[in-house]
């Protein structure tokens, strides 16, 4: 199955010339989901050929501008753009009345689609969606208001049969999902055929973390022990530790000892200060500690 996550902005506070702030695409299995909406998203999803009217799940990491001020857009364009199903807005619980009642009435009420809200929990690492193949999980993170990130989790998948055991053992529909399940198979004559000899494995699933404004946490080990990707943001390099904490924000070897201390297959670093305009120094700071880091970019696209 396909997952894969694509930046459309990567900066923190003050948009560059060079870096817009915060969002980013999940696609997993033709599913898309957006994690973030700053204030040029909707544009960013047009001009990289994102398909907004696909998009049911939003999530919103917390309230600071440059990680929703896109919303109020996106919200109407899809009103504009004839939307009728249901979309699904993982936010902090305070969003639902900012949308309503602070800044835009107007917008909200008259929209031609249900808007429903999914307060993010404050306990913990909590399940806040389940679709067929997925699992997302929000857990809370330490920055000036409160903020979540969230965990991307594939369902285990169901053995795979080996084609050849359904005419060989000329199998039923309801021994195939049986032995799918695990099951192994009595033949007529009393033989037993173990599972094992009917099914190989299936891929192991994948599991993707976004961890955005916030100082670097133990919590935050805890909760993407072992993903086989962690978005980190990286604020500052390491000369600006104390700037860092100050403003609830990490440097680049904080997300790095976080990705090694939980073990991740692979960290993506990203929400620069608006100070750096390339961000090799940080790259190469979080690899001292955590070799397999890469530093995103707008625009690009990795695998999960
Ligand atoms: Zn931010
Ligand atoms: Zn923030």
């Amino acid at each position: 199955m396909s997952f894969t996550v694509k930046i459309l902005g990567c900066g923190s506070a003050l948009p560059t010339l060079h870096r817009n702030a915060t969002a980013q695409i999940v696609s997993h299995n033709n599913q898309i989901f957006l994690v973030d909406c700053a204030e040029t998203t909707q544009v960013l999803m047009r001009r990289q050929s994102v398909r907004i009217g696909a998009l049911n799940h939003i999530f919103i990491s917390h309230l600071h501008g440059d990680h929703f001020f896109g919303l109020f857009g996106l919200l109407s364009t899809l009103d504009l753009s004839g939307r009728k199903g249901e979309v699904y807005l993982h936010c902090p619980p305070r969003l639902q009345q900012m949308l309503e009642s602070q800044y835009s009435p107007v917008l909200v009420h008259e929209l031609g689609y249900t808007l429903n809200y999914v307060p993010l929990s404050p306990d913990g690492v909590s399940l806040t969606l389940e679709t067929k193949h997925l699992e997302v999980y929000s857990f809370p993170l330490n920055h000036r208001i409160p903020c979540w990130g969230f965990i991307f989790r594939e369902k285990p998948l169901p053995l795979n049969i080996i084609k050849e055991c359904i005419p060989r053992y000329n199998l039923t529909i309801a021994e195939i999902v049986a032995i799918k399940n695990g099951s192994d198979l009595t033949l007529e004559d009393g033989t037993v055929i173990p599972n094992s000899e009917l099914t190989i494995e299936p891929p192991k699933p994948k599991s993707y973390a976004f961890v955005t404004d916030t100082t670097k946490l133990d919590s935050v080990v805890e909760a993407v022990r072992g993903v086989d990707v962690l978005y980190h943001e990286a604020t500052y390099d390491n000369s600006y530790e104390r700037r860092a904490s100050e403003t609830f924000h990490c440097t680049a070897g904080q997300a790095a000892t976080v990705a090694r201390d939980a073990g991740v297959g692979k960290l993506v670093i990203g929400h620069y200060s608006g100070r750096y305009e390339s961000v090799g120094l940080l790259e190469k700071q979080a690899r001292e500690i955590f070799p397999n880091t890469t530093a995103a970019e707008d625009g690009m696209v990795f695998e999960v």
